[in-house]
């Protein structure tokens, strides 16, 4: 069941997503409503906007520290109780937009994907439309432990999910859309399949698939979706658009795109599970900027002396020890509570648990141990860079060694060398995703005068 959370406060951020932080344009004293756009990209940055999810005042704009180390300016709004819309939302009433609109509307709802990374959605269509690719996939393979916001998404608004994917098919040019799921998903396969039957009289020339996959974790990740799907192993340079010619996106994210165009509601609210080892679990829909703290009150989540708060789920997230300045993202798909068990560390017994369980293939006992002898370069050798942070090899070893720790913060700390290595105006690369250059330009790009025309296929419209 899906629990709507109405927090006192909000702590927005103006950094929750990949590229650079939007800029405040509204002032300490102002009111705002739900859906005002607080935060815009400084023109020609690789940013998106920011918008609000409450109807108030602004009390403070102030820096945020986030527990994925980024620091930015953050928008703090005090609720008015009021839940007053902005008069910019409203239903749309005429569907029958161009593949240009459409992409209009998502740059401006502020959409970026919600399964982790936040890299704007607008990038990744651009960036698949000047690929050419063949299929879009959408990925319901949410797979952590106790985390269901994606599942609960999906059954809760599959008939959303369905016209998201088929605009989304529509702007970057392509009528095949596979949708990846678990093969113990049923209830979720039966909701996309009644969804796909009930809105078939709004689109035409679609083909809708699914790819089934094991239930285990980590699953969803765009390596091993490339892998697993076209049985390509992409190199650090690659994307899934050149390598496989396909484009992924995250179900919530899909979501979020035909909320934009249906209700016209940028994104500034979203569902996350509030779960723990306790029983807890909750899935909720919060305005993003929520604090912690506030969401865990909602959710009668007791927090004992023993216990610890991360910030997404159980294997992927980070610790917060400061919930009331801690406010849930754009891309914060649960809260976890843990306990804190006194864990002891021994020494490695070989027992290869760890290179069993690594989805990379790394060798993470071994690669941790050159790490700590500062053996860099032959950690790199060994891969460490590929490190996709999963927690798999910490969780499995007995000897309860910091694996995913140590290789994760040595990967990201290779990574973000790459990314200061470019201003913000050039090409954005962070070895693992390459991300198109100057997005805001796309407009003046040949193929999009040429596809200006391209009406997407709902009733009434047209597909060229
Ligand atoms: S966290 Fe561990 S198991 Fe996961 S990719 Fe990194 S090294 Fe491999
Ligand atoms: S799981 Fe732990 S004990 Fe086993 S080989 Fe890996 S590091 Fe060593």
């Amino acid at each position: 069941m899906l629990e709507k959370v109405y927090p006192t406060r909000i702590i927005v951020p103006m950094m929750q997503h990949y590229g650079v932080p939007a800029v405040p344009t509204v002032e300490v004293g102002e009111k705002v409503t739900i859906g005002q756009c607080i935060g815009a990209p400084e023109p020609g940055s690789f940013s998106v906007p920011v918008h609000s999810g409450i109807s108030g005042t602004v009390t403070d704009i102030r820096d945020v520290s986030l527990p994925n180390g980024v620091k930015c300016r953050a928008i703090c709004i005090e609720s008015d109780r009021k839940r007053t819309y902005h008069q910019s939302i409203s239903p749309r009433s005429n569907i029958h937009i161009s593949a240009s609109e459409f992409m209009g509307i998502v740059k401006n709802a502020g959409i970026v994907g919600m399964g982790g990374e936040g890299i704007p959605t607008i990038a990744k269509i651009n960036r698949a439309r000047e690929t050419g690719v063949t299929e879009v996939l959408v990925n319901c393979l949410q797979s952590e432990p106790y985390s269901y916001s994606d599942f609960l998404r999906i059954s809760d608004s599959a008939d959303y999910i369905v016209m998201g994917a088929v605009a989304l098919a529509g702007a970057v040019g392509v009528t095949r859309i596979r949708f990846l799921v678990s093969e113990s998903a049923s209830s979720e396969i039966v909701a996309l399949q009644t969804a796909m039957q009930r809105t078939a009289g709004e689109y035409s020339g679609y083909s809708f698939d699914f790819a089934y996959f094991k239930n285990r974790f980590p699953q969803g990740y765009y390596r091993l979706v490339a892998r697993a799907l076209y049985g390509e192993i992409l190199g650090e340079n690659d994307t899934m658009e050149n390598a496989c010619h396909a484009v992924m996106f995250n179900c919530s994210t899909v979501f979020a795109c035909w909320n934009a165009v249906a209700d016209g509601l940028p994104l500034m609210s979203r569902v996350l599970t509030v779960t723990g080892e306790d029983g807890l679990g909750h899935n909720v829909l919060a305005p993003i900027g929520t604090p912690v703290s506030e969401l865990l009150d909602s959710v009668n989540g007791k927090l004992e002396t023993n216990n610890t708060i991360v910030w997404g789920s159980c294997l992927t997230g980070l610790v917060t020890n400061d919930p009331d300045n801690t406010p849930i993202i754009k891309t914060t798909s649960a809260i976890t509570i843990v306990r804190d068990d006194d864990v002891h560390e021994y020494p490695c017994i070989h027992c290869g648990s760890c290179i069993e369980n690594c989805p990379m293939e790394i060798e993470p006992g071994i690669v941790t141990t050159l790490i700590k002898q500062g053996r860099y370069d032959e950690a790199e050798q060994e891969g460490a860079r590929k490190c996709i942070s999963c927690g798999a090899c910490s969780y499995v070893c007995p000897s309860g060694l910091p694996l995913t720790p140590t290789i994760a913060m040595f990967a990201a700390q290779k990574r973000n060398s790459v990314v200061s290595a470019y201003s913000t105006t050039e090409k954005i690369d962070i070895g693992s995703v390459t991300l198109m250059e100057a997005y805001e330009d796309v407009s003046s790009k040949e193929y999009v005068k040429k596809e200006e025309k391209v009406v997407l296929p709902f009733e009434g419209g047209k597909f060229i």
